[in-house]
Order: structure tokens, then C-alpha cells, then sequence
């Protein structure tokens, strides 16, 4: 007896390998404040970058969405 084709359209989808590739590119970006130098030059001497905390990257909305999901797991 033939599965019934919805039936078999849901088994397919159910095996259906999902692959997702993430570069660091999609996570983090070179802080636009501080250029990715980490620090900017405030009241002539160098301060840790604001906007950054002086990692001068920032989070992209992906990045923090991985990253709340890596301590809501851990
Ligand atoms: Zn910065």
C-alpha cells in the first residue's frame, strides 16, 4: 500500500538536512565608533572605546541572539 503523499511530503520534510553557516562576520562587526581601534581619543588622551567596552567590535542582532542562547544554555 502507497503512502499517502501528504503523508510522504511530511516524512520528506522531516529528514530534510538543515544547514546553517555562520561566519564571525554575521556575529560581531568592527565597532563604527571607535573604527575597531578599540579606544577613542577623548579630551586629547586615549579612553576605552564607549560604544565597544574596548573590544571594538559590537554584537549583531545575530550575534546577541547566539549569545543569549549560549548562557540560556550553559
Ligand atoms: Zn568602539
Amino acid at each position: 500500500m502507497l503512502a499517502d503523499p501528504v503523508e510522504r511530503a511530511h516524512q520528506k520534510r522531516k529528514v530534510r538536512k538543515v544547514s546553517v553557516t555562520i561566519s564571525t562576520d554575521d556575529l560581531e562587526l568592527p565597532c563604527p565608533h571607535c573604527n575597531g581601534e578599540k579606544y577613542v581619543i577623548l579630551n586629547e588622551e586615549k579612553a576605552a572605546c564607549p560604544k565597544c567596552d574596548g573590544r571594538g567590535v559590537i554584537l549583531t542582532a545575530l550575534g546577541q541572539t547566539l549569545l543569549h542562547f549560549i548562557k540560556k544554555h550553559s
